[in-house]
């Protein structure tokens, strides 16, 4: 009864639309920003000063980081085929089947005013549920951070690749600001695409450990983006190597509550 519901409701727009674009964007922003920054990692030692832990890859020789690149992409093959697609799909699926009459709302476009303020939406909206994810249950509740959460924090000095290195678990529950987000803002379909382009690759962005462009002060006041995205990134890298503090990914939530990891400095005992 059900599948043969589903099967009517099928043809080739929805396989296009569900399936094809968003594992392709997703797909393609994640293995093209990995390529990127994979070779940056094996051929740039001599420019290690665009590293935010300078000293991190002179301590391996590049064969050892090459093997753990190597091993990492297996892993990032391993959950992106049983866990990070189909879940792809599913929540698209969801989307699909929530839309009034089941109609594929896909060749619509909105205004640009409301597609930016849909998209600002999505941001803050996926950065507050994760921060609270993030905090409170990932790493405030000492079993789940031991046996989900502690995985993730395995590699001090993260590469690209390692964004998506945790327990499937984890992987669970960062489905959840998604799920929140696809009922409650109901996005349209090409801001979503967009938003699935955007989240992944800043994601690997933060976990490069790379200083976009050089950390040069100069060329940061020239554009003051650049500056933006080198902090974000050097918060996430003190995030894991110090397990505690910097819970988001842009840092405001963290200055309203205080959680950055500086916060934390005495009792750590280090200089920041
Ligand atoms: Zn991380
Ligand atoms: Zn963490």
């Amino acid at each position: 009864m059900v599948l043969s519901w589903i099967s009517s409701l099928w043809n080739d727009n929805t396989t296009f639309y569900i399936i094809i674009i968003p594992l392709t964007t997703y797909l393609v922003s994640h293995w093209g920003t990995c390529l990127v920054f994979t070779i940056l990692d094996l051929t740039l030692k001599p420019l290690e000063d665009f590293k935010v832990q300078q000293g991190s890859i002179s301590k391996l020789d590049t064969w050892l980081v090459g093997k753990h690149i190597l091993k990492s992409i297996i892993i990032n093959l391993k959950l992106q085929f049983f866990f990070v697609l189909p879940l792809l799909v599913i929540h698209r699926f969801q989307f699909w089947i929530q839309s009034k009459e089941f109609s594929l709302e896909t060749q619509l476009i909105p205004s640009f005013p409301k597609m930016i303020f849909q998209f600002i939406t999505l941001i803050l909206s996926q950065e507050f549920i994760l921060y609270c994810l993030h905090r409170f249950i990932l790493h405030e509740i000492d079993k789940i951070f031991q046996k989900v959460h502690k995985k993730h924090h395995l590699q001090k000095y993260p590469f690209c690749v390692d964004a998506l290195i945790m327990h499937p678990v984890e992987l669970l529950v960062d489905t959840i600001p998604n799920i929140i987000n696809m009922i409650i803002i109901q996005p349209y379909f090409w801001v979503h695409i967009f938003f699935i382009f955007y989240i992944t690759t800043f994601n690997l962005i933060i976990h490069s450990g790379f200083l976009i462009f050089y950390n040069h002060p100069k060329i940061q006041n020239w554009i003051p983006i650049i500056k933006i995205l080198n902090q974000l990134i050097k918060d996430h890298d003190l995030h894991h190597q110090y397990e505690i503090g910097n819970y988001g990914t842009m840092r405001f939530l963290d200055y309203l509550f205080k959680t950055r990891t500086r916060d934390y400095q005495k009792s750590l005992s280090v200089n920041f």
